[in-house]
């Protein structure tokens, strides 16, 4: 499941910067003197997405996973939940509003009645705050039963699907290594009987940037209110990418141009069929009056991203990075639920030894991640889009934390602003003309990338 289960990337947007916090120097006093600063302080209420993760099992085996357990059967015990849960309402981290992704794993391989008790803990712990619960499957096991529990529930549903049946069953498989396109099929046909909204991620392969035109048609006919576009990104285990063949950005540019197109060519009376996440993201990102002021992203970011894995082990940050392994750091992992705490922001009182403990773990981490992000923003001209990436692809591509530009960016971010820049150039009177000065910002944006 892993290559295609990125949820909390549309949480990219532009973050305010936290305010640092008295005391956060000597927080961070564990940190390399010429690291930079220490890190800001957490904020209350700063918490966006919970991932957890109820099994590391996942009933299929697809060749670009990144997920080193993924034929590990067991499963979160009610018990340690129940004491995740109290930790998120004590550590002041959550706000009026959370999400919760069940995730890294196969959700619907655990038991619907291990999902019923585990969101009655949820509710008797959400103290008010409204949350709302995701799963992103691979459909396999979807079915009217399933249906009916997402319902229930209001539980948001993404689909993994990489397009047409080759270019899916080429890499997503089961493990007797049969395709499990017409399985998922089914599961999608389930949902839209249903009458439930459903979005769709897909990983690009290198296969499939040669067939833009099967893959639009594919997302456009299947009745998703949106799709996704992951790059197939080396990451954890999963350290080499089809995409790192030669030829393939330009074959990536031809890509997203040709989509592009496509989207352009069938406005329809209410816009396409298709939705793109990617496309839209952009968009948004130029409409923003806050545009190019963010401090980073979700990802990077202290307490946005909350990953707790099914044995209690714990990390803020990308998902993918938690049980990574940094070649000084060692694991990432900032403590463990099952025994520890989690950090206390400032306003939030009944700081114990265990939370302290917790509080000292993770600055040093912060601290060479804000390395990065500083880079990122002193020298990429794609800053005001992407606020510093993913750590996780840092990680896996530098062996650090504080680099900056990774391949996985230049495929995952900067083809994709240079495409819908581009395309928005196309659209714009020529220069010296009434208005043509308008999108200058737009422009300034899509510069080479040093
Ligand atoms: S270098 Fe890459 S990760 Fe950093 S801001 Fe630019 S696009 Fe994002």
């Amino acid at each position: 499941m892993g290559q295609v289960l990125s949820p909390w990337q549309p949480l990219r947007g532009p973050l305010r910067r936290p305010r640092p916090a008295a005391g956060a120097a000597a927080k961070a006093a564990a940190a390399p003197a010429d690291a930079g600063p220490p890190p800001a302080a957490l904020e209350p209420g700063s918490l966006q997405l919970l991932v957890l993760q109820p099994s590391p099992f996942c009933n299929l085996d697809c060749d670009y996973c990144y997920l080193p357990d993924r034929g590990d059967t067991r499963r979160m015990a009610l018990p340690l939940l129940d004491r995740v849960l109290a930790e998120v309402a004590a550590s002041g981290l959550a706000g009026a509003e959370l999400s919760i992704v069940w995730h890294a794993g196969e959700p619907t391989a655990v038991p619907r009645d291990w999902y019923e008790a585990a969101f009655a803990l949820v509710a008797r712990h959400a103290g008010g705050r409204r949350v709302q619960h995701h799963f992103q499957t691979n459909a396999v096991r979807v079915d009217a039963a399933w249906c009916a529990f997402f319902r229930r529930h209001g539980v948001r549903v993404g689909v993994s699907l990489d397009g047409p049946a080759a270019l899916h069953d080429a890499h997503r498989r089961h493990r007797d290594g049969r395709g499990s396109h017409a399985a998922a099929m089914r599961g999608v046909a389930a949902l839209r009987a249903a009458g439930l909204d459903f979005h769709a991620i897909a990983v690009l392969t290198r296969d499939a940037l040669d067939q833009a035109d099967a893959v639009y048609d594919f997302f456009a006919d299947l009745g998703a209110v949106q799709v996704g576009f992951n790059v197939e990104e080396a990451e954890a285990a999963h350290p080499r990418s089809s995409l790192d063949a030669a030829g393939t950005e330009a074959a990536l540019r031809r890509f997203w141009q040709r989509l592009l197109q496509r989207l352009g060519a069938e406005p329809g009376p209410t816009g396409p069929r298709l939705r793109v996440r990617e496309v839209e993201a952009v968009l948004a990102a130029l409409r923003d009056p806050r545009f190019g002021q963010g401090g980073g992203n979700t990802q990077n970011l202290p307490g946005r991203i909350l990953n707790v894995a099914h044995d209690g082990r714990w990390c803020f940050w990308s998902p993918e990075l938690l049980g990574d392994r940094h070649p000084q750091r060692g694991a990432v992992v900032l403590g463990r639920l099952d025994t520890g705490q989690l950090p206390r922001v400032a306003a939030a009182a009944g700081t114990t030894e265990a939370a302290e403990q917790a509080w000292q773990a993770w600055p040093p981490w912060q601290q060479e991640i804000d390395a990065g992000v500083r880079r990122c923003r002193a020298d990429c001209a794609y800053w005001a889009f992407c606020l510093g990436g993913a750590p996780s692809n840092k990680l896996t591509e530098h062996g650090r934390l504080d680099a900056a530009a990774t391949r996985a960016c230049r495929l995952g971010q900067q083809v994709v602003v240079d495409a819908v820049l581009q395309a928005l150039d196309g659209q714009l009177p020529p220069a010296g003309a009434p208005g043509a000065d308008a999108p200058a910002q737009a422009g300034a944006a899509a510069a080479p990338a040093p």
